[in-house]
């Protein structure tokens, strides 16, 4: 294989894996060259990917960082990049495949700067596909890129969905987070820490919160519907507590498609970076007789409304996936930054949607047609959300 590649979010847990896998890659003998790499704030992190991977190009989102990456990537032969526009020229840049890696909304832009030349788009960032759906997938269609899943359950029904035409459901797997189990009690008092320490995956803060509260859940089933164009009601999630099952695609003769793996990373990201081919990865082989059981049970809406949250959603439209989105980042801000509790995000997330809903402006009635208008509902959204998330502070 040879490949030219760009890591949008080379510093968090995705970016990191995707080292990983890189590196192994080429330990096999591949001819991987990386383009362009970017951080939000980490100069170390950024310094250290620059060393392992040898970027053409590395940019920093914070534009007042310019002189302090420049002075910390010295020597590296690197060219150095600050800010919004920088993030998009290393999405612009011309690699074959970029992995979009990116935490929340600030993803949209430098990815859609590598959907627009038609790049293969490697898609961790739920966050921009679920804020600009059906736009995102139509600049995909209209420039040619290829949108390859890697949220592993995604990555899972992208492996499994032989017969788009011949689908029944979809069904999503759940871990279930570090509250599967507790009362709404012990939910109230959760501390960030406690939401952070997932059972099964090592992730970014913000996913982690968001499976806690299984938002995560509700936002990768808009992102379900919008990849694979399948309505809500059409796609079920099961809390799955081993994360062995990543997903499953149902078919019309009853036959059921599932794809297994330990959950790892790293098997998705490089099947992503192998597509249409598949390489070998060191991950912890699956044994199926020292697992013993695969458990399943139907999530309890009670303690977690953030999957009716996100469905209802997802039916109303485009406008109020936008906003729920919006909404629920700046609540998980709020929630890590010690002042809103756990169970305020997702009242924070329901109120400002309902207001946004009310609102005579009825900004979110109808489906945005441009990237202006996403994001002037992105907007509206987090000052909906951070006013709510302020009031319960103050309360
Ligand atoms: P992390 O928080 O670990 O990493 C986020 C990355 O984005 C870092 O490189 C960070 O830089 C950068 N970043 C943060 N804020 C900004 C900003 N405003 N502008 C530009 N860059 C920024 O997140 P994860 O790797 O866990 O997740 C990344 C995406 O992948 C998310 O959308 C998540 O939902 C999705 N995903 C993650 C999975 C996982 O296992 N982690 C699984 C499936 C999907 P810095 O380090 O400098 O802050």
């Amino acid at each position: 294989m040879s490949r030219s590649i760009s890591i949008l979010g080379v510093t968090g847990s995705i970016g990191q894996s995707t080292i990983a896998v890189v590196e192994e890659m080429r330990g096999q003998g591949q001819d991987i060259r990386v383009e362009a790499i970017t951080a939000g704030q980490n100069l170390s992190g950024l310094a250290d990917a620059c060393r392992a991977l040898r970027p053409k190009f590395a940019a920093v989102a914070d534009a007042a960082l310019l002189a302090a990456a420049r002075e910390a990537l010295v020597g590296l032969g690197v060219e150095v990049g600050a800010g919004e526009s920088a993030l998009e020229e290393a999405g612009a840049r011309p690699a074959d495949w970029v992995m979009s890696a990116i935490v929340g909304a600030a993803g949209l832009a430098p990815t859609m700067a590598a959907v627009r030349r038609g790049a293969t788009v490697a898609l961790a960032n739920k966050e921009c596909l679920v804020c600009a759906g059906p736009l995102f997938i139509n600049a995909a269609k209209t420039h040619g890129a290829q949108l390859l899943p890697v949220d592993s359950e995604h990555n899972a029904i992208f492996q499994v969905l032989t017969h788009p035409q011949r689908v029944e459901k979809l069904t999503l797997t759940a871990s279930g987070g570090p509250f599967r189990t507790a009362s709404r009690e012990v939910m109230s008092t959760a501390t960030p820490e406690q939401a952070c320490a997932h059972p099964k995956w090592n992730m970014g803060r913000k996913i982690s919160v968001d499976s806690a509260t299984l938002m995560n859940k509700g936002l990768e089933l808009i992102e379900a519907s919008y990849l694979f164009g399948f309505p809500s009601d059409s796609i079920d999630v099961i809390v799955h507590p081993q994360s062995t099952i990543h997903s499953l695609v149902h078919y019309v003769d009853g036959s059921v498609l599932a794809q297994m793996a330990t959950p790892d990373m790293r098997i998705p990201i490089a099947y992503a970076l192998a597509w249409p081919d598949r390489v070998p990865v060191s991950t912890a082989r699956l044994d199926l007789a020292a697992l013993g059981s695969l458990t399943f049970e139907a999530p309890d809406a009670s303690r977690f409304p953030a999957l009716g949250l996100c469905r209802a959603a997802l039916d109303s439209g485009a406008a109020a996936t936008t906003a729920l989105s919006a909404a629920n980042e700046v609540a998980v801000e709020a929630f890590l930054a010690g002042q809103i509790g756990f169970l305020d995000i997702c009242r924070t997330v329901e109120e400002a949607l309902g207001g946004l809903e009310r609102a005579e402006s009825g900004l979110i009635a109808k489906s945005p047609t441009s990237f202006d208008q996403v994001a002037a509902v992105d907007r509206a959204a987090r000052e909906a959300a951070r006013r709510i998330a302020g009031s319960l502070a103050a309360a």
